[in-house]
């Protein structure tokens, strides 16, 4: 075998932060190797949060177009399905080609290799590129950034079987006549609800006895309520058992009964693929959900892990955070370790779904003293104004012992906007009396967390 290639950091995977460390390892002056087996950016530009936030904002102006009559006039709308999938092909993903970004990392001072990167032994990393077999030696460390795949869940049929994954929908160029959705979490919601507002018939199909079954269940009442009243059927508690498709339609059987569609979506969860990354070769557990790491992002000697693998939450600022921590700890310039008490989170149904910090019965679980406050968004004075669309509710969760809230969920239009000051309140560990002893703007719809403090411990 060829001598290894000396290198100071191999960032294996180039998703949002491993992106953003190869880059900024490589401005502060290191010899960073970037391997990335598909697209530089991973998963969120080209398959996750850009393509899909367009086919939301452009299914949300549909439903605001609709709403129009019995508040400003008459309105008609003509969904075009084109108009979307172009602006993802065209603007969004520049047809699934990551040149820009690769340039840019390139531009950085960065060495870009195209291909699978496995580690084989501490601090080596070998790549199997298209033109062979590359082995490099990082004097420094490896990142591991390696995220996640869609998860497809051994259902009986299934495999096969020419479903969608995220990847495919987001490459979508014509809106199914039907569509089910297998899986009702973040993804799974946002991505029915666009379908529908374009016209499919959509089923959503979810095994747990509630949709978005993280957040709080007045959360996932609410979105349920709001699917059904835009014609989405909703099956809960209802696992699938067998799916087949007999080369048009998909039939999946559900308890007792069928249901058929023209396109299936499986959006069932993320898997990690560890043992193809190679962490038993620097002593982590292969078989593992995710990568242990310390609060510097320090998962074995010389090595980090950022990103969805450190199973802290699968968000893209959670990866840009973390790899943030990582680039500071092996650039040696100090700074604060990660902390995981206030991590955001949205889901972009509409209204939108934003929690902080933990649930009720998170809280609870944990042996806290709980005390909830809640109020509904259509009854305070910006909800009342904004009548068509303004369903939601803040509620906030206090440690009752300590005066902070530990929780906090703020549902509603831009609901993950509002969740921003419930987010400083929970990370800064505010007193509720000093939220409480403060004018909040009028008429916002973050003016309703005040009717949120003032109900505390009524409910
Ligand atoms: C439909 C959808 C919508 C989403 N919407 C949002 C949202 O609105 N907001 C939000 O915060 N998050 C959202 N997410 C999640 C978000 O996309 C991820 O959390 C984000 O991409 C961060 O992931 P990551 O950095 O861990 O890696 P990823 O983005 O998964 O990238 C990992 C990269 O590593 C590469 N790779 C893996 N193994 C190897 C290897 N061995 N060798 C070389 N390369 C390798 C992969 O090819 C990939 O490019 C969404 C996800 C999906 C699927």
């Amino acid at each position: 075998m060829d001598e290894p290639e000396p290198t100071d950091v191999v960032v294996i995977g180039l998703g949002p932060g491993g992106e953003y460390a190869a880059g900024a390892l490589a401005e502060a002056g290191l010899h960073v190797t970037g391997v990335e087996a598909r697209l530089v950016g991973g998963e969120c530009p080209y398959y996750g949060c850009v393509p899909s936030k367009m086919m939301i904002r452009a299914a949300n102006l549909i439903a605001e177009t609709r709403r129009v009559p019995g508040m400003a006039g008459a309105s008609s709308v003509t969904p075009d399905w084109a108009v979307v999938a172009r602006r993802i092909r065209e603007e969004a993903t520049d047809f699934w080609n990551d040149k820009m970004a690769a340039d840019r990392f390139e531009g950085q001072g960065g060495h870009l290799v195209r291909g699978h990167g496995k580690i084989t032994a501490p601090g080596q990393v070998t790549v199997g590129t298209a033109e062979g077999t590359r082995v490099f030696a990082a004097r420094r460390g490896i990142v591991i950034n390696s995220g996640t795949e869609p998860a497809i869940p051994p259902i009986e049929g299934l495999a096969g079987t020419p479903y969608w994954t995220n990847r495919d929908i987001v490459q979508a160029e014509q809106v199914p006549e039907s569509l089910i959705v297998l899986g009702g979490g973040a993804i799974g919601a946002e991505l029915a609800q666009v379908f529908a507002r374009f016209g499919a018939s959509v089923t959503v199909v979810e095994a747990l006895p509630r949709l978005v079954s993280f957040e709080e269940p007045e959360a996932s009442d609410l979105i349920e309520r709001i699917f059904m009243r835009e014609g989405i059927t909703v099956c809960t508690s209802a696992p699938a058992e067998r799916v087949s498709h007999n080369g048009t339609r998909f039939t999946v059987r559900v308890g007792a009964g069928a249901l058929a569609a023209e396109r299936l979506l499986i959006a069932t969860g993320r898997r990690v693929d560890l043992a193809a990354v190679g962490v038993a070769a620097v002593g982590l557990d292969e078989k593992a959900r995710a990568i242990a790491t310390d609060g510097r992002m320090r998962a074995a000697d010389g090595v980090w892990a950022i990103g969805d693998v450190t199973g802290k939450g699968a968000f893209t600022h959670m990866s840009m955070y973390q790899a943030d921590i990582a680039v500071r700890d092996i650039l040696g310039s100090g700074g604060e370790p990660a902390d995981y008490r206030a991590v955001p989170r949205v889901t972009f149904t509409d209204p939108e779904v934003g929690s902080v910090g933990l649930t009720e019965e998170q809280a609870r679980a944990a042996g806290l003293r709980v005390r909830t406050g809640v109020t509904q968004l259509p009854y305070s004075a910006r909800g009342w104004i904004h009548k068509a669309g303004n369903d939601g509710f803040i509620k906030v969760i206090e440690d009752a012992d300590r005066s902070v809230l530990v929780g906090a969920t703020s549902v509603g239009p831009g609901g993950g906007e509002v969740l921003s000051a419930l987010q400083v309140a929970v990370r800064a560990e505010v007193p509720v009396a000093t939220l409480r002893n403060m004018p909040y703007a009028y008429p916002t719809f973050h003016r309703a967390i005040e009717d949120a403090l003032r109900n505390i411990g009524s409910s």
